[in-house]
């Protein structure tokens, strides 16, 4: 196995042993967590590496937005050089770690170890299945290539119907399943209501995408579950306003290339979303240490791993209690918190030899968004729904995205899309399309629903009149 050990370019001289400088930080994830951390340490005389499989760091509260054409991937996404490239004593490496060797206190990227002093790991966590056998028929929303093989879905869905004559495939194909009642669930529904109703109102001959039809589907008797009811409630009553057909109190029993099963009912649907149950990511098993049923591994109230010599885990993949005893949730806020958290432990204990008081999260409140003038907040006591709530949520969503250059380009994206009711984004990519080909071949053609080539379609049938 080769070695990637090196002190950086532009470092004038090799480092004292013992200096702090010698002393190596390496973090695994630039997410929320692990990018936080390393811009708090930016400024401090350690040696750090950041190491992350992607070579951008991605703002995922607002996939969704991409996954319904409103934004662009590049929009919501920001190379991690160039957020950290002004630190002199942070290195970044595009690699993706596959094993750690906690006694030997070195990691490893495609096979080349790397040592630590330290080590952060931050990798956060995956979409998973209890169904793995759903997966391919309701992708999730973790990437910015989900994002954009949902949005490809979601358009092709229309295009198909533009095509199809049988009245029934045709609603098929034009019926689009939510599974989950979250604050993204939520999102995606009301986004995709608003691209049906709205932006692609007009744009077809023979199909009135108005007619679309959006379920948003929850196995809890009410969505927002972690919203005051009166909220939730809102949120309800403005989704049904938008179109979105509620099951609520209904599990899904079976999705499979034709549609969803639920409450005993089979709804043939073309795009099925489940953006519900995250995974975190291996970093548990790479440890040997133990973990929880999603993976997370359990953390000390500073953040480190008991029984492990210098590592610490943060963000999604963490299982960190709150002061009431249960485990923090899986938000960017938590994860970001974390992140700064350690930024300024981790230079108490090692620099000054201090010990850091705990962990503590405060929480900044719950922001929900509905569709347009139409969002949820909930701090505390402090409760707000429409307009002004919407208003919060996009001010927070402009002011927490990474680098001055994408706050511009999503605020001018958001004012075009208000006044125009226009999506920006409505290409259907041809690799996006050839993924989409290669997943028919190996599943069926049914199984990237593709239209039948023994209907005859709408195409060849000039005499049909419009929807
Ligand atoms: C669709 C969606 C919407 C959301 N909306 C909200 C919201 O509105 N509000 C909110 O507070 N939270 C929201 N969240 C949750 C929030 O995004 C997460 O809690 C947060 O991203 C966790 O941060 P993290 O740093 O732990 O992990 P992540 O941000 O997921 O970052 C993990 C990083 O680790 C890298 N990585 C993973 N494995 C490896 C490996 N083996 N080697 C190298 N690098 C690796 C990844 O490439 C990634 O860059 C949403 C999440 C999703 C998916």
């Amino acid at each position: 196995m080769g070695s990637l050990d090196q002190q950086p370019a532009g470092s004038a001289t090799r480092m004292e042993a013992g200096s702090a400088m010698s002393h190596h930080v390496v973090i695994v994830g630039a997410g929320f967590a692990g990018l936080s951390l390393a811009q708090s340490l930016g400024s401090t005389p350690l040696r750090v590496t950041v190491i992350d499989r992607r070579s951008y760091h991605l703002f995922q509260p607002l996939l969704y937005q991409v996954a319904t054409a409103v934004l662009s991937p590049g929009e919501i996404a920001q190379p991690i050089r160039r957020i950290l490239g002004r630190h002199k004593n942070i290195t970044v490496l595009l690699g993706e770690v596959d094993h750690i060797n906690p006694e030997r206190k070195e990691v490893y990227i495609n096979g080349e170890a790397l040592t630590y002093d330290t080590l952060v790991l931050a990798t956060g966590a995956t979409h998973g299945f209890g169904h793995s056998e759903w997966a391919r028929f309701a992708p999730g929303l973790k990437t910015l290539e989900d994002a954009r093989r949902i949005r490809a879905q979601i358009l092709m869905a229309f295009e198909k119907a533009e095509m199809e004559r049988d009245p029934s495939e045709r609603e098929r194909l034009m019926t689009f399943a939510i599974i989950g009642g979250g604050p993204t669930e939520v999102e995606m529904a009301g986004a995709i209501a608003e691209l049906a109703r709205q932006a692609l109102a007009r744009d077809f001959h023979y199909i009135d995408p108005t007619k679309a039809r959006i379920l948003l589907i929850e196995a809890a008797p009410r969505i927002l579950g972690p919203f005051p009811e009166d909220l939730s409630a809102y949120a309800e009553q403005e989704l049904k306003r938008l179109g979105v057909t509620l099951l609520t109190g209904k599990p899904v029993e079976d999705v499979n290339e034709r549609g969803v099963g639920v409450g005993g009912e089979f709804i043939p649907c073309s795009t099925v979303v489940w953006a519900a149950e995250v995974a975190a990511s291996p970093a548990g098993q790479w440890l040997q240490v133990g973990s929880d049923r999603a993976g997370r591994v359990a953390v000390a109230p500073g953040l480190s791993v008991p029984g492990l010599d210098s590592v610490y885990v943060l963000g999604d993949l963490a299982l960190a209690l709150g002061e009431d005893g249960k485990p923090l949730p899986g938000l960017a806020q938590v994860a970001h918190q974390q992140g700064r958290y350690l930024g300024k432990a981790l230079p108490a204990r090692i620099l000054r030899n201090e010990t850091p008081p705990p962990f503590r999260f405060h929480n900044r409140g719950n922001l929900a968004v509905v569709g347009r003038n139409s969002a949820v907040v909930h701090w505390d006591s402090f409760k707000l729904q429409g307009f002004i709530a919407w208003l919060v949520w996009g001010i927070a969503h402009v002011y927490l995205l990474v680098g001055f250059h994408n706050r511009f380009l999503v605020t001018m994206r958001w004012l075009w899309t208000y006044l125009t009711f226009q999506r920006g984004s409505r290409l259907i990519t041809e690799d996006v399309i050839r993924t989409q080909a290669t997943d028919a071949e190996r599943g069926g053609p049914e199984a990237a629903g593709a239209p039948d080539p023994s209907q005859t379609s709408n195409l060849r049938k000039t005499a049909d009149q419009p929807t």
